[in-house]
């Protein structure tokens, strides 16, 4: 059986070096944990180096996005070749923040190929902005799924896919305020017959599905309960060593 995955999406925090040096000597005390599952940090670029210097031994280094280029010369950015250089093994796509400043699926599309190429695991989060009581939200999942991943075509590399449902109206919230297990499941169910209808039964059923949004140490333990999610993308509740090791605990 694969490790259950865990991603800490560090967004633009903490906010400086040496906050960030505290919080991984605080994750550091768990490694012994992490080793038992899949976990990916998603610092800040400028911490990378860090990062990765001082998780060697219990967590992989991600990013929180690569530009859509492959090649050439490009002020101000960062490309994928040299961030895998870094020892960077994960990019997260389409965040609803990065889409909310308009990215479209079409570019996700295009990262998720030039991820590939350099030898970086896509992971392409997905999710409505609204759920209605008329299921139309799974039209705007389906549409959006579709789309960013439409330059993957059936026999491709999606043996290093993974994706992440993130519905946007559940991020940055509380517990309280996250997605119900029979919903979660509704949308998992959803997201794979989408990865059938596209891949194939067999490819479709290998790419993990992630849930992402207002995870914490209080609603983890029920959103892993028969929904059918390989793991979670934490953002706020991985700034917190104690919350970060809690939720951990329940993927284990
Ligand atoms: C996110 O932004 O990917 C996320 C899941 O955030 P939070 O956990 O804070 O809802």
């Amino acid at each position: 059986m694969a490790k259950p995955i865990l991603i800490a999406n560090w967004k633009n925090h903490p906010g400086s070096l040496s906050e960030a040096g505290t919080l991984l000597r605080q994750l550091s005390r768990n490694s012994r944990l992490y080793k038992r599952l899949s976990l990916f940090i998603a610092p800040p670029l400028p911490y990378l180096g860090t990062v990765s210097l001082r998780t060697r031994n219990f967590a992989s280094l991600a990013t929180q996005d690569i530009p859509a280029i492959f090649q050439g010369t490009h002020t101000g950015m960062v490309t994928s070749d040299i961030l895998k250089s870094f020892g960077v093994r994960l990019v997260i796509l389409g965040h609803s923040e990065c889409r909310a400043l308009g990215e479209t699926s079409e570019s996700v599309s295009q990262k998720v190929k030039i991820a590939l190429r350099s030898g970086i695991v896509p992971l392409v989060c997905v999710g409505e902005t609204s759920r209605d009581q008329d299921g139309e939200h799974f039209e705007f999942l389906r549409d959006e799924l579709k789309l960013s991943l439409a330059s993957l075509n059936r026999k491709a590399d999606t043996s290093k896919l993974v994706v992440a449902y993130e519905p946007v109206w559940a991020i940055g919230k509380s517990a309280r305020d996250a997605i119900v297990p029979a919903d979660l499941k509704q949308s998992v169910i959803f997201i794979r017959k989408v990865l059938t209808d596209m891949f194939g039964r067999k490819t479709a059923e290998h790419i993990p599905i992630l849930y992402g949004g207002s995870v914490e140490p209080a609603n983890a333990g029920v959103l892993l309960d028969e929904t059918g999610i390989r793991g979670f993308l934490v953002g706020h509740a991985s700034l917190h060593a104690k919350s970060l090791g809690a939720i951990a605990e329940s993927l284990i």
